[in-house]
This record gives structure tokens, C-alpha cells and sequence, in this order.
């Protein structure tokens, strides 16, 4: 553009020379020449005119890329954004699960840490109870035939040591079934824990009272002769007779007893043995008509 407005200039100083020329020395000639001169010129502005605008459409051709593609990478940059925020709200929420993970992980050590401070404090009574409940009847309360086993390989050792007799007690409760039909099965079980209760006031120190079945019992006396244990029988049997047996404020008929005595070394080798003996000599008790005591 400079170029043209300083042709456009010597254009018109040229002219001016011209006609200053030519008005000291007009000729028709001169007039020609000068036309034909500025033609030319003319001709020149045009063709620099054309390349002008070339130039300019070249000018705007590449602006217009040069939007597109400031454009398209104004749009990369905002999913870049939109990614980011993405990213950054999924990382707090992450932090905040994180967080809350932490808080419960926390709260559960601090329950494990109480729990193990019980535990530790109260071991020996949470063993004890476990191994109570191992080794007792729960309807009763009474030891159970595992603890009875356990007891009485003890004592068998023991006795034979010792040389020392061992006696065996086995009672069963008599025609138990038609009591129940009677008095219904919950009267049955009161009646079962009332036994229970007024067996475990016979025993001694060293002895122990079992359930052994349903409605028979065992009890092993160390250090006992069979006479010993026929007095302690037969002191069961009349006891029995003398419970007051209530349910409900009802009074219950009164229950009898069957004994079968029998004694370690002398009616067994063994501790299943004895209880055999004893078992049998039961047996001939309720066949003899029952309420009574019957040693091998
Ligand atoms: P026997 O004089 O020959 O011993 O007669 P019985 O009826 O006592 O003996 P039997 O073996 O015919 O019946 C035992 C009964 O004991 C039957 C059963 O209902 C009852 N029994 C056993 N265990 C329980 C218990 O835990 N609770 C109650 N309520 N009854 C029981
Ligand atoms: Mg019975
Ligand atoms: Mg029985």
C-alpha cells in the first residue's frame, strides 16, 4: 500500500512537471506522450491492484484456518476442563469413602480392643462356663454321662491305688411314663429338676450325682463299701417318697424310686463294668415290684 500512495505521488508530480512543461511549450505531441505515459502507469496500479487482492484473499484464506483451528483447540481445551473436574470430583469422593473406611476401621479396633480387654480380664470365667456347659445337663443342672466317665476312670484309678472300695448308685424313676400322662411333660421335667435338686443335697465332698438317661440317675461314692452305699440308698429311696411335688400350685402324686447297688472292685474290674453291675442289679428291682434297693 506504501508503494502505491508514493506511485500515486510521483503520478501527480510527474503530471505537475507535465503541465508546468507544457505550459511554457504545449504540443500536441508532448499531450500524446504524457497520456500515453500515464495509460501505462494506470495500466501498472491495476496489475499491482490484482496482486493486492491475491495477497488479501491469501490473508484471509489463512485467518480463516487460523480460526478453525484456534476453534478446535479451544474445544480440546475444554474437555481437557471437563475431564478434570471429573477427575477431581471422583477423587473426593474417593477421599471422603476412604475417610469413612478409616473412621469404621477404628471404631471396629477399638471394639476388639475392648473385647480382647474382657477377654482377658474375664477368661478364666468365660472357660469355666464353657466347660460347665460341657459337663452339665441343662435341664437339670446335674453332670452329664461325660463328666461321669471322666470321673470315674479318676476315681477307679484312684481306688485301685488306694485300695479302697468304690460304690455305684443307679436309680430310675418308677412308671415316669404314666406320671407324664398324668401331669403333662412340663410337670415331668419339674418333677425331674425337684430329684435333681434333693439328689445333689445327698452327696458328700468327694461323690457326685449324674443324670444318666431320662429319668435315671448315678451316683458315685468314693471310698464306700457296699454297705455304706445300701444305707445311702435306701436313704434316697425314703426321701424320695417325701418330696412335695407341686406344679402350678397342684399337688403332684408322690414318686418312688428304684436302686441297683453295686460296688467297685468287687462286682466290676472296670468302670463300665461296675456300672453294668449296678444297671442289673436296677433291673431286678423294678422286677421285684420296684421302690426298693436291689445290690448286685
Ligand atoms: P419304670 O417304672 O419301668 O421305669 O416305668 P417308666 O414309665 O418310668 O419307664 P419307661 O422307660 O417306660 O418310660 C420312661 C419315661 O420317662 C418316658 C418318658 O416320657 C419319660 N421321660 C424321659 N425323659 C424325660 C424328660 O426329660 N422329661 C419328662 N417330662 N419325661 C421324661
Ligand atoms: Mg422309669
Ligand atoms: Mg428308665
Amino acid at each position: 500500500m506504501a508503494s502505491t500512495d508514493f506511485r500515486h505521488q510521483s503520478i501527480f508530480v510527474n503530471a505537475q512537471r507535465q503541465n508546468r512543461s507544457l505550459a511554457k511549450r504545449p504540443s500536441r505531441e508532448k499531450l500524446i506522450l504524457e497520456i500515453e505515459q500515464l495509460r501505462q502507469e494506470l495500466q501498472e496500479i491495476k496489475g499491482e491492484k490484482m496482486q493486492l487482492n491475491i495477497l488479501l484473499e491469501a490473508a484471509c484464506a489463512r485467518a480463516d484456518a487460523v480460526e478453525v483451528l484456534l476453534r478446535e483447540s479451544n474445544q480440546q481445551l475444554q474437555a481437557e476442563i471437563a475431564d478434570r473436574d471429573r477427575a477431581e470430583v471422583a477423587m473426593k469422593e474417593a477421599q471422603a469413602e476412604l475417610q469413612s473406611i478409616q473412621t469404621t476401621m477404628s471404631i471396629d479396633k477399638a471394639d476388639m480392643e475392648m473385647i480382647l480387654e474382657a477377654t482377658i480380664e474375664h477368661g478364666d470365667f468365660v472357660e469355666n462356663l464353657l466347660h460347665d456347659q460341657c459337663i452339665r445337663d441343662p435341664v437339670t443342672g446335674l453332670f452329664n454321662r461325660r463328666y461321669l466317665k471322666e470321673f470315674l476312670a479318676r476315681e477307679i484309678e484312684r481306688s485301685t491305688q488306694a485300695q479302697e472300695s468304690l460304690g455305684i448308685i443307679m436309680l430310675d424313676i418308677d412308671y415316669f411314663k404314666r406320671f407324664n400322662d398324668t401331669f403333662g411333660h412340663d410337670a415331668g421335667d419339674l418333677v425331674l429338676q425337684e430329684l435333681s435338686l434333693f439328689l445333689q443335697g445327698q452327696v458328700h465332698n468327694s461323690e457326685i450325682v449324674c443324670r444318666y438317661g431320662g429319668e435315671e440317675f448315678i451316683l458315685i461314692l468314693p471310698e464306700s463299701s457296699l454297705e455304706d452305699a445300701r444305707q445311702r440308698a435306701e436313704q434316697v429311696r425314703l426321701g424320695v417318697k417325701h418330696l412335695n411335688l407341686k406344679y402350678h400350685g397342684q399337688s403332684l402324686d408322690t414318686i418312688t424310686v428304684s436302686l441297683g447297688i453295686a460296688c467297685f472292685p468287687e462286682h466290676g474290674k472296670t468302670g463300665t463294668e461296675a456300672i453294668g453291675a449296678a444297671d442289673a442289679a436296677l433291673y431286678r428291682a423294678k422286677a421285684q415290684g420296684r421302690d426298693r434297693v436291689v445290690f448286685f
